[in-house]
């Protein structure tokens, strides 16, 4: 972003390029005459790379993977018979898929973290690696129970679902203190 032609919007703080400005501000709805000229305290390099949003995209699909496979295992523990095994199955490549999601959004989530504050050994950004540690752990622990025990022990079932609940926990803890962090002013240049 050229943050010579940037604006910002004094009602929201919403920025934007004054030549994609129309006539109000596309977050909040006011006129454009509320927004007024920015200089962006971060480097042109910096700003464009966090806009490419690659962490954020990334770790849509772990959140989303461990929600589904907590229904999954839930709803596949009480089936029998061929539908059964459709569940088994699905769980199965959802529970491959997990572990390596996990991984990208922690890799690009550390990278993003030192992008944003210049060093990964700040406070939050460990408290997030700590908390894709359990979330590996729990995603690693999903894919082992389902490839030894399937879905033929209701305890294990209970054990797995537990593990799910957890995985799916890790990442909405994981998406608050992200949240919390995007609305962070960044340390310039
Ligand atoms: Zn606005």
């Amino acid at each position: 972003m050229d943050s010579g032609n940037l604006l910002i919007c004094k009602t929201c703080g919403y920025k934007i390029l004054s030549c994609r400005l129309k006539r109000e501000c596309p977050a909040c709805g006011v006129s454009s005459h509320y927004f007024e000229s920015y200089k962006d305290n971060i480097s042109i390099k910096r700003r464009g790379l966090l806009d490419f949003h690659i962490h954020p995209i990334i770790v849509h699909f772990s959140v989303a993977t461990s929600i589904l496979l907590v229904l999954i295992i839930a709803a596949g523990s009480f089936l029998s018979g061929e539908i059964s095994n459709i569940f088994f199955n699905t769980a199965t490549v959802l529970s491959v898929l997990l572990p390596l999601f996990v991984i990208a959004g922690a890799v690009s989530g550390i990278i993003d973290g030192i992008l944003r504050f210049k060093k990964a050994k700040r406070p939050n950004l460990i408290k997030k690696i700590y908390l894709s540690m359990g979330f590996f752990i729990s995603s690693a622990a999903l894919i082992v129970l389902l490839l030894i025990f399937r879905f033929n022990h209701i305890w294990i079932n209970l054990i797995m679902i537990l593990a799910g609940l957890a995985a799916a926990s890790f990442s909405i803890f994981l998406g608050k203190l992200g949240g919390d962090l995007s609305e962070a002013i960044l340390p310039g240049k």
